[in-house]
């Protein structure tokens, strides 16, 4: 598109949203009550999905069986023959476009989308009918789910070429940039939502709050600067966080608006669509991110509402500057103060440990590494532990080799309180995955037990009588007071 009919386009859509907007005034609507935003996820969700790990087989069947509410086009296909879908929905002026999971181990928004199908799908009798009639008079939503089947199937962020679709918006060597591209300029959107997943390391700058969701109004040029498209993008994303502060209450943060040229979300601001980012993070027992799920339907419902009404268009933009910047300060765990020795030199330090989940053929478990170690002290930790007057010591290996099944968890216990960290299996176990709270080790070739910044985060805290805590693979084990945490990990 040219500058010319990018700018005509826009005029245009500026009428259709002032029209909009003294239909709102007429209506005086009020902004949706965050209580039934909640109560339409739990009468919408959409009980097929219900964990992160799904690929395009478990959406296909969701997206067949749409009723004719909604518009149906296969935009293409992925490198692997995979198609990809738009969902169209209502007939106003406003041309909405929603799309997810560009990155393939990001699908907390696409279970959101299924959940927003269903509210959009409701009863013409229920609660929600008047909600509908607005989006459906008001807005033209355009839904594309799931924009990296390949990678979905694996689990991975690039797609089946190993290219990073959210850096390929120019270049487009994949197909599935070429059809989010077209989709983009067919559709020609004037809002756009960027849906995406980050990892559980960031927080609210400042806080130990995880930001479980970031918002950001991307910029279109190296400069930063603020027109009118990223102004109404902003204003949007203030409706949506009045309704996070309600559910999260600083657990939201603005991501950092550098220029990507090669993004998405920053050539769609810059090809004229007011776009909107959402990053699903991290909120503490969540690891299916099912409540973020829910947040991601109710700020999606409430910017489509607030976009349908003009009311995003009352808010200031003022206040999307001042929602917290994102951070990257937390661990998984971190051990503060404990004393250390490397030959024969004693210090304090702290230990940031970080866990990142995987998969054994299907089967999930945590792999833990040492992320930092020194002065952690402008860091926050899910789970922190003042190791003050304690020693971080190298674990033994048991020398007996045992089958799994003959070990039980109070066995593990007794051995971690004599000092040993790690006990052998036969060959076969190789990569089981298993919930026993020690290493278990196959093989001649012992791991490096070691404690240090370069090894697996696998030692003991001690004192001048005994062990204390365990940590294995990263995870935190009371030595006292075991109670009933458990995690998995595998044979090594
Ligand atoms: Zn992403």
């Amino acid at each position: 598109m040219n500058t010319t009919t990018n700018f005509v386009l826009r005029g245009f859509l500026l009428i259709a949203l002032v029209g909009c907007h003294s239909f709102a005034n007429a209506q005086n609507p009020e902004p949706l009550e965050t209580s039934l935003l909640e109560k339409a996820y739990e009468h919408f969700k959409e009980s097929q999905l219900t964990e992160r790990r799904f690929g395009y087989d478990k959406i296909s069947p969701l997206i067949e069986s749409r009723s004719d509410v909604f518009q149906q086009q296969v935009l293409g296909k992925s490198v692997e023959g995979r198609p990809l879908h738009a969902l169209t929905y209502g007939s106003g002026p406003i041309p909405v476009l929603l799309w997810s999971q560009m990155h393939g181990d990001e699908s907390t928004a696409t279970m959101a989308l299924f959940d927003l199908l269903n509210f959009l799908e409701g009863s013409e009798a229920d609660d929600f009918a008047a909600i509908r009639k607005v989006l459906q008079e008001n807005l033209t939503i355009r839904f594309i789910p799931m924009v990296n089947p390949d990678g979905a199937e694996r689990f991975q962020r690039r797609n089946a070429l190993h290219i990073d679709l959210n850096r390929d918006a120019i270049r487009q060597s994949s197909p599935e940039a070429i059809i989010l591209k077209a989709a983009r300029d067919d559709f020609e959107p004037a809002f756009g939502f960027n849906l995406h997943d980050q990892n559980a390391y960031y927080n609210a700058s400042g806080t130990s709050n995880p930001a479980t969701i970031s918002v950001l109004a991307p910029a279109y040029n190296e400069a930063r600067e603020v027109n009118e498209g990223r102004e109404e993008a902003m204003k949007v994303i203030v409706g949506m966080n009045r309704v996070l502060q309600e559910e999260i209450p600083g657990n939201v943060g603005k991501y950092n608006d550098s220029f990507e040229p090669r993004a998405f979300g920053d050539n769609f601001q810059k090809w004229g669509t007011s776009t909107i980012l959402i990053e699903s993070g991290a909120y503490p027992n969540d690891p299916e991110k099912q409540y973020i799920r829910k947040l991601n339907f109710m700020i999606i419902l409430n910017a489509l509402y607030e976009i349908a009404t003009g009311i995003y268009d009352n808010h200031e933009a003022s206040a999307y500057q001042a929602i917290p910047d994102n951070a990257s300060r937390l661990m998984d765990l971190l051990i503060k103060n404990v004393r250390s020795e490397t030959n024969g030199y004693a210090y304090v330090t702290d230990i940031g440990i970080r866990r990142s989940v995987r998969y054994q053929n299907g089967a999930r478990y945590e792999h833990g590494e040492v992320e930092d170690w020194g002065d952690l002290s402008i860091y926050y930790g899910y789970e922190e532990l003042d190791a003050e007057g304690m020693t971080v010591a190298k674990g033994k290996v048991w020398g007996k080799e045992v089958a799994l099944e003959e070990i039980s968890k109070d066995e593990v216990m007794g051995l971690l309180r004599e000092g040993y960290l790690a006990i052998k299996t036969p060959e076969e176990n190789k990569g089981m995955v298993h919930d026993l709270p020690i290493l278990i080790l196959t093989g001649d070739q012992l791991p490096d037990l070691e404690p240090s910044l370069s090894n697996a985060p696998n030692f003991f805290l001690k004192n001048d009588n005994e062990f204390l805590y365990a940590v294995i693979n990263g995870n935190l084990v009371d030595l006292q007071s075991p109670g009933n945490k458990s995690f998995k990990q595998r044979v090594q």
